[in-house]
């Protein structure tokens, strides 16, 4: 099958090599659609995220739908040609962190494309079939690889405690940002603000559901915004951490989603306390990807309004540089493998 390689920092290689075979309890999977992630693109140009280091040849790519060619033994309710997405990260399942849930903080987690795994930019994966979830047949394969990014929208809206009439502040409105947007709405945020620092992504954020917009660069929030009920941070700068204090109203939530380059950064904590303000983190997402599909299914959600860019799967290389240099108007990128 071909594969597209990270052989080395800012170079991929289309190489041919084996074909996986589904063991026990996979299916395996041909890949369809597959969403280029930020961090796909940092490891491409940087060769590392934090303490991941790519020093083997890496597939990259996670975010990725495709149709069921074969299913291994013990497999049950799964059929050839069932369009599907892999949610991509599986866990050991035995652990505490398991056990009560939160299958995401699980130590042994093993993650597509975050080195040493292999992820989906290629032909086939083989993928554990408990891990893997049917797309009604009202959603296609191309919104079906959105499901992982939006996932971590809900995720975000869920831990901020989202519900019907709160005001919500989103900073960024970058891909993460944009889906946090659509959850937030999902979940009955009455209003919705978007704050960004370029005004073409506050444009999307609009037409996606943001009920209003600021560009920092231009408009200083000051003392006049009426503080909001939570605070969802996707950005994780100084600036931003300490807006979401300012700007939340005492008791309120702040959730902190977005890493910036820098987790050492000045806080004013007591301006935190002194208003009891709740904070919460995400880390990816957990239990979200079943939902996450039967929103869009239902309507409740219109994920195809962020991608802005597709491209041919001999064209991931160009495509992968290509987004690197226009972080500006890429909001979702998406190879057609
Ligand atoms: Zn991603
Ligand atoms: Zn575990």
């Amino acid at each position: 099958m071909k594969a597209a390689v990270l052989e080395e920092i800012g170079r991929i290689e289309i190489k041919d090599i084996e074909k996986p075979k589904p063991g026990q309890g996979e299916v395996l999977i041909k890949l369809e659609y597959v969403g280029i992630c930020g961090s796909d693109v940092h490891y491409f140009e940087h060769g590392r995220i934090g303490d991941f280091i790519v020093e083997e040849p890496l597939i990259l790519g996670h975010e990725c739908s495709g149709t069921i060619v074969e299913v291994g033994s013990g497999v049950e309710g799964f059929s050839l040609g069932d369009r599907v997405v892999p949610e991509p990260g599986y866990a050991c399942n035995k652990c505490g962190y398991c056990k009560s849930g939160r299958y995401n903080l699980c130590e042994k987690m093993t993650f597509m494309a975050t080195p040493p795994v292999d992820g989906a930019f290629c032909e086939y994966v083989t993928y554990p079939a408990d891990m893997t979830f049917k797309l009604p047949d009202n959603v296609t394969l191309e919104n079906g690889a959105l499901i992982e990014p939006l996932a971590i929208g809900i995720y975000a809206a869920e831990r901020g405690k989202v519900f019907p009439g709160s005001r919500v502040l989103v900073q960024g409105a970058g891909c993460i940002g944009l889906v946090t947007v659509l959850a937030c709405k999902a979940y009955g945020a009455s209003e919705v603000i978007l704050t960004d620092v370029l005004d073409n992504r506050l444009e999307t954020g609009k037409r996606l559901g943001a009920d209003s917009t600021i560009n920092v660069t231009k408009e200083n929030m000051g003392t006049d915004f009426e503080p909001v009920d939570i605070v969802i941070d996707c950005v994780g700068i100084e600036t931003t951490v300490n807006n979401s204090i300012d700007h939340v109203k005492r008791g309120g939530m702040i959730v902190l989603v977005g890493m910036g380059s820098d987790g050492n950064i000045p806080v004013n904590l007591n301006r935190a306390i002194s208003k009891e303000i709740d904070f919460a983190t995400i880390f990816r997402y957990r239990n979200i990807f079943p939902k996450a599909i039967k929103m869009v299914s239902d309507g409740k959600i219109d994920i195809g309004g962020i991608v802005t860019h597709t491209f041919d799967f001999d064209e991931i290389e160009d495509a992968m540089k290509f987004v690197m240099k226009n972080k500006e108007t890429v909001v979702k990128a998406v190879v057609k493998i």
